[in-house]
């Protein structure tokens, strides 16, 4: 069994052909960071970022926000990939982690935050961390022959939709299923020794069992590192980050392009 994360940017044709008669063996999970500013500018819901007093970024999931990910995800970015995967004859099935409980999270009541230089208390944030998987929908779905396609939000402890990360959430599935693979497709060629040089990607990169993650000069590889770095130590014995672009990304990936971490 293999979880396959595509990012928002990542093009969903390539992938979703790719997974032609892979069904039953391959979760899907995605995010969409695009659609979801693009559906917050078309709806006049500002886009903001939180601030950590440790300088790490994050979106401030307010309610209106929280409501914007919900439909851009569900609404947008899960259909083009349904689209897309009924047109290669490949059975599956929009789920989030709303759905039969798959994904639980604890929301963060209350969290510090840095705002025009003072440290403030953020209580309206709708964002969290996943802390329990309930594999049984995946597990029936991937029984049944379908592809099941994943995204946030997470179902809170009071039952209310939670954001939360999409590599963290795939990394936390395959954990949960016992995956032998995670795939985590993004818009680079994996992880790069400089961000900017395309040339730099290292073929494998050693994670460090505690403490900061090398090689990640901003927020989305760093949580693909923090991601990565959960599977690995849950058990899933090969975690790589690949390149989505790729003609047959999935392919390329489970036969050693991108990043292998360890
Ligand atoms: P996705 O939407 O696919 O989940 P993100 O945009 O959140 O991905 O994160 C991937 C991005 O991280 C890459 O497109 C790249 O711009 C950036 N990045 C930062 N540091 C690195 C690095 N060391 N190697 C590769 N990409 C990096």
């Amino acid at each position: 069994l293999t979880v396959v994360k595509c990012g928002g940017a990542v093009p969903p044709e390539p992938v979703c052909a790719d997974l032609a008669g892979r069904a039953g063996e391959v979760v899907l999970v995605h995010g969409g960071a695009p659609e979801i500013e693009r559906l917050s500018a078309e709806l006049g819901v500002p886009a903001r970022t939180l601030v950590s007093p440790s300088g790490v970024t994050s979106r401030h999931t307010d309610p209106a926000m929280l409501d914007v990910v919900t439909l851009a995800l569900t609404g947008r970015a899960k259909p083009r990939l349904l689209r897309a995967l009924a047109a290669h004859d490949v059975p599956a099935v929009g789920l989030t982690g709303l759905d039969g409980g798959l994904l639980r999270a604890r929301r963060k009541t209350a969290q510090r935050a840095v705002r025009d230089g003072r440290t403030v208390i953020v209580r309206d944030d709708h964002s969290g961390r996943v802390t329990g998987v309930r594999p049984e929908l995946l597990r029936t779905l991937l029984g049944a022959g379908f592809v099941p396609v994943l995204s946030p939000p997470a179902t809170g402890e009071d039952g209310a939709p939670v954001n939360v990360d999409a590599d963290r959430a795939a990394a936390a599935v395959a954990v949960a299923l016992g995956a032998a693979r995670l795939v985590l497709l993004t818009s680079a060629p994996g992880v790069l020794r400089d961000a900017s040089d395309d040339a730099s990607l290292l073929a494998r990169c050693a994670l460090p069992r505690e403490g900061p993650v090398p090689h990640a000069a901003s927020g989305g590889m760093h949580r693909k590192l923090i991601a990565a770095r959960e599977a690995l130590l849950g058990g899933v014995p090969r975690v790589s980050v690949s390149d989505g672009r790729l003609p047959r990304p999935v392919t390329a990936a489970l036969g050693g392009a991108g990043t292998t971490l360890e």
